[in-house]
């Protein structure tokens, strides 16, 4: 296809708003490199150059065609060829934000400066029309269309539109629970100390007629009584779920993404898949899991402290419709401990955040106090039980969960890996207590660990030299400026009561991955890495600010909301501060941003071949100005 005139200028414009915004706007298709190396190309065709190359399962936007060639876009912004029999294309659906903060104020620009015209809500899920200045210009769901800041919205993946737009069959009023359990006692009263009245078996369909300590009561023929809770499940309310789809019959378990429930009483799970094969862990009946492999009639699943091995399938039942949802706004249970008979202590994931459940507890009968340290709740639970429960949850962050009885109680003490703080929410009519935990609430500068990472230094690993980029008219090295101006940014943050840890003093023998494990190994708040930016030719010049956080990525993927935050604090504030030319905030996959576990950016200051900045780089007034606006960005993350 022949690009005129017109299309290269909307081409040109397009890929200025990426530079500008680092945030791809469009619903089109993009590429995902099949496997190995793929060679990106100037052109469209083997003879064009190659200018860099991409790995398997990278994501390529495509912005134009010709041929059996597309032009697609690189992290880096820049834009390249490749060949169509390198990538799968898929479609990407329309682009959309979720709301996170709680209750959000949609301007008419933007910009704070703009008025506002609208109030959204945590969890509002929204059609995303367009973004400046990372600020996302989004359409309302009343009609109409106004912008909201990025930090307050999370971007959705939007490729499969499950949430929203179910067609609500059926919607009577009635609630109805579909048994997952397989010859499931009714007792006559909400508990497993009542007499059995009736069996019931998988996948049928009752109507709730009350609901108690978590048990439902239902009628079975001319019998009422109660089922438990966990051995059923309940399409939740809002949205309505369509109905359970009848599992097929060959391999009721689809794997990885299935949950079991396990029906036996205290069940081992073993390394291997035979009654022979030693025991690992213990489950009880209850408990819910996992499923990520199956052999046989056994289930690989993985317990609460990371271990997995295998469980007897005849002493589970599928939980129906229980696919595990990351990051979601579905609440997804993740740890159920059933305390006593008619109790049960849960923690779920909603949004990505911690919620503990306390079900079966009268206001009066549980405490939630804070632990010695702002990182530990405990919660004290009146209950007959002698239940014990040690795990971990660590991708919520949850470093310990403790479950032990202690003077007609039981006590659960939580460590978390950072400061928290709760409030709970009590529900009378379900004795449900919802204690809502937030993370890293602790604001301002004091007391957090920053690990400062000026890019460059004299001696590298081996000895090798390195002055990062060097400015042609006056040979002034980027090592130099940005370790001048990281010293800056150091003392700022330590009179504002921060702590910092510098990657090195201006010598290192650490590698790029090393520099960000010492973020990683001393848990730091945030990594940033400090640059001055090259162009062939001194083309360009002027601030940007990169970040990293690919969406499935299990560690940096759930911190995308928190990079991105980073990112866009302290690029506005550099540009404030250094006023230069705004080149944006752009993701990129760079080795300190990839290898970093903790909120990690890198700061290209400004442009060395540039010839104006470069002369402003050797300026110490200038100098200061950078490490002041890098400054007010990470002060203004924490606030
Ligand atoms: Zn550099």
């Amino acid at each position: 296809m022949k690009i005129t005139p017109r299309k290269r200028c909307f081409l040109w414009s397009l890929i200025l708003v990426l530079l500008l915004t680092g945030i791809p706007v469009w619903a089109g298709e993009e590429g995902v490199v099949k496997s190995g190396v793929a060679n990106i190309r100037k052109g469209p065709g083997i003879s064009n150059a190659v200018i860099t190359q991409v790995k398997s399962g990278q994501v390529l936007p495509v912005l134009d065609r010709s041929g059996s060639w597309l032009k697609v876009q690189l992290h880096n912004g820049q834009t390249g060829w490749i060949s169509e029999s390198l990538v799968n294309i898929r479609t990407v659906a329309e682009k959309k934000v979720v709301v996170t903060g709680s209750s959000v104020n949609v301007r008419k620009g933007p910009g704070t400066g703009f008025s506002v015209v609208g109030k959204v809500y945590e969890g509002d899920t929204l059609p995303v029309l367009g973004a400046r200045d990372g600020w996302y210009n989004v359409k309302l769901a009343g009609g109409g269309q106004a912008w909201i800041a990025g930090w307050l919205v999370k971007e959705t993946n939007g490729s499969s539109g499950q949430n929203n737009a179910q067609p609500s069959r059926s919607s009577s009023s009635t609630k109805q629970l579909v048994v997952t359990g397989n010859g499931v006692n009714v007792r006559k009263g909400p508990g497993t100390n009542y007499a059995a009245v009736a069996k019931v078996y998988k996948n049928a369909k009752y109507t709730i007629l009350d609901q108690k300590n978590g048990w439902y009561k239902i009628q079975v023929g001319k019998q009422q009584g109660w089922i438990a809770g966990w051995l059923v499940s309940v399409p939740s309310a809002q949205p309505p779920a369509p109905p359970a789809p009848p599992a097929p019959p060959a391999n009721p378990v689809p794997i990885g993404s299935t949950v079991v429930v396990i029906t036996g009483e205290v069940v081992n799970v073993r390394q291997g898949t035979s009654t022979e094969a030693a025991i690992v862990g213990k489950v009880y009946r209850g408990d819910r899991l996992v499923v990520s492999d199956k052999q046989g009639d056994w289930y690989k699943v993985q317990l609460a402290n990371g271990q997995s091995g295998w469980v007897a399938s005849w002493l589970t039942e599928p939980v129906q419709g229980s696919g595990v949802s990351r990051g979601g706004t579905q609440r997804s249970e993740v740890l159920i401990v059933p305390i006593a008979d008619n109790q049960v202590f849960k923690v779920a994931e909603l949004a990505g955040r911690v919620e503990l459940i306390l079900e079966g507890w009268v206001s009066g009968q549980f405490q939630v106090k804070q632990g010695s340290a702002a990182d530990k709740l405990v919660l004290e639970l009146e209950a007959n039980s002698t239940r014990n429960y040690e795990g971990e949850i660590k991708r919520l962050g949850i470093s310990q969960v403790k479950v032990y009885p202690q003077n007609n109680k039981s006590i659960v003490e939580l460590d978390f890996a950072s400061p928290v703080t709760y409030n709970v929410a009590y529900e009378a009519n379900s004795k449900t207590a919802t204690i809502r935990v937030g993370t890293a609430q602790t604001r301002g500068l004091q007391g957090k660990l920053i690990v400062i990472d000026p890019g460059h230094a004299s001696v590298q690993p081996g000895g090798w030299l390195d002055p990062g980029a060097v400015g042609p008219r006056t040979n002034l090295y980027e090592k130099d400026v940005v370790f001048n101006i990281a010293i800056k940014v150091k003392q700022m943050l330590e009179q504002a009561g921060a702590r910092v840890i510098m990657t090195h003093m201006g010598q290192t023998e650490l590698t790029l991955a090393g520099r960000a494990e010492i973020a990683n190994a001393n848990n730091a708040d945030i990594f940033v890495s400090i640059h001055a930016n090259s162009s062939d030719k001194g083309l360009y010049s002027g601030h940007s600010t990169y970040f990293y956080a690919p969406y499935g990525d299990e560690i940096l993927g759930p911190q995308r909301y928190e990079r991105q935050k980073l990112a866009t604090l302290v690029q506005r504030e550099m540009v404030k501060a250094g006023g230069r030319i705004d080149i944006g905030v752009l993701e990129a996959n760079f080795a300190v941003l990839r290898e970093t576990r903790v909120p990690s950016i890198l700061v290209e200051t400004a442009f060395i071949s540039d010839a104006q900045e470069e002369i402003l780089l050797g300026q110490e007034s200038f100098r200061t100005q950078l490490a002041v606006g890098i400054f007010n960005g990470i002060k203004a993350y924490f606030e």
